[in-house]
């Protein structure tokens, strides 16, 4: 591949080699103001990724769009965010898988053997052997990529183009979340405070969105440990095991909460296909006339998707148990304050203000005696 090229690629070895013979020290590059382009680009890389996507932003060099991507790995690892790296990673990811559609086979096939992947050009896409197919597939979920599903000629696969950047795709994200946190010396954190400061903002907006995001009148905070565990991998970009996805899914949908609703949540998933989730999540929730209901707790124990069990889950056999008993509590707990506050005289009902007013009167005592005392 061009030199010229490796910032449409940065995740290269060849980009990282490039990179590691520049003249600037890596001090230069996050304080000298000839490089505050690379590190713009950066920033906006990483907020790009929290968002969901990063964009194509054509600066007219390569040197700063290359260098953008070191730098944005140094910005997540100073946050040192689980959440945050897998977003990252498979934001990253997407990104080149967007070039990668519209490549040329040969930069494909290059871009492989970097991933120890061996394809050869086909008449119709790529052909691939089985077991550098099983490594690639790995963390792919649907049912197409089970090899089972695959025809096998000689111990090998052919898989479309599509096919072939998606598996390139998943080797990029797996190369990118395996590698971060990097081990960054402080000063280096110190130097890209204000970055670090504004990214962090839009990071805990974005998983406060995760938090709040559509559950109307479903109560989040009642949630068995469970789903709780397993909804934030989901949103954190974990490729769920099917048995987890059914789990979360039937639980969700059984609560109240709608296809749709259910469709976005999977949308920062690896492999998330708009078109098959909607169809998977609709078949669960009754498309062709079953409906299906979570598993019990010996199901979710035999699966491994019983996760930090609590009180609760000692006297229930079932996660919509769990979450009907909490709400019930919570609900109860609710009703008795407003019955004990409508029970009370009305002068008491201000007493938290009279408290507030009398603290606020003791600490302005309080400092003007140590201003006295100096
Ligand atoms: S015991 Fe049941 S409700 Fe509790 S965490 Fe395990 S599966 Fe979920």
């Amino acid at each position: 591949m061009d030199e010229a090229r490796l910032s449409e690629y940065p995740f290269l070895t060849k980009a990282a080699e490039y990179v590691a013979g520049m003249d600037s020290t890596i001090d230069e590059i996050l304080i000298s103001r000839g490089y505050g382009m690379a590190r713009s680009r950066a920033k906006s890389r990483v907020i790009q990724a929290i968002k969901g996507e990063i964009r194509n932003e054509d600066m007219g060099l390569d040197i700063p769009e290359l260098l953008s991507y070191p730098i944005a790995r140094i910005l997540v690892s100073c946050i040192d965010d689980a959440f945050l790296v897998r977003r990252y990673a498979l934001a990253e990811a997407k990104f080149a898988n967007s070039r990668m559609g519209k490549e040329d086979d040969n930069i494909l096939t290059e871009i492989g053997q970097d991933f120890n992947i061996n394809a050869s050009i086909a008449e119709k896409g790529f052909r691939i052997h089985f077991t550098d197919y099983i490594r690639g597939a790995a963390g792919m979920r649907a049912l197409k990529w089970k090899l089972v599903n695959r025809t096998l000629e000689s111990g090998y696969v052919n898989i479309t183009k599509e096919q072939y950047a998606r598996l390139l795709q998943e080797a990029i994200r797996v190369r990118i979340l395996k590698a971060l946190p990097l081990d960054v010396p402080d000063n280096f954190c110190q130097a890209m405070a204000d970055d670090i400061k504004e990214i962090r903002t839009c990071l805990e907006e974005i998983k406060k969105e995760f938090d709040e995001e559509g559950f109307g009148e479903v109560e989040p905070g009642d949630f068995p440990p469970c789903i709780v565990h397993l909804l934030s991998s989901a949103q954190g970009g974990v490729n769920l095991a099917h048995s987890a996805r059914f789990a979360l899914t039937s639980f969700l949908l059984n609560i109240g909460l709608s296809v749709d609703q259910v469709v976005q949540m999977f949308n920062v998933s690896p492999d998330f296909n708009e078109e098959m989730t909607h169809y998977q999540v609709d078949h669960i929730a009754g498309s062709t006339g079953t409906s299906y209901k979570p598993p019990s707790c010996t199901t979710m124990i035999t699966y491994g998707n019983c996760y930090n069990k609590d009180e609760i889950c000692r006297n229930i056999g079932h996660p919509l148990s769990y979450y009907r008993k909490k709400k019930k509590t919570h609900q109860e707990k609710l009703a008795e304050s407003a019955i004990h506050e409508s029970n009370m005289p009305e002068s008491d009902k201000h007493e938290g203000t009279i408290h507030e007013s009398s603290t606020h009167e003791n600490s302005s005592v309080k400092r003007r005696d140590i201003k006295n005392n100096e």
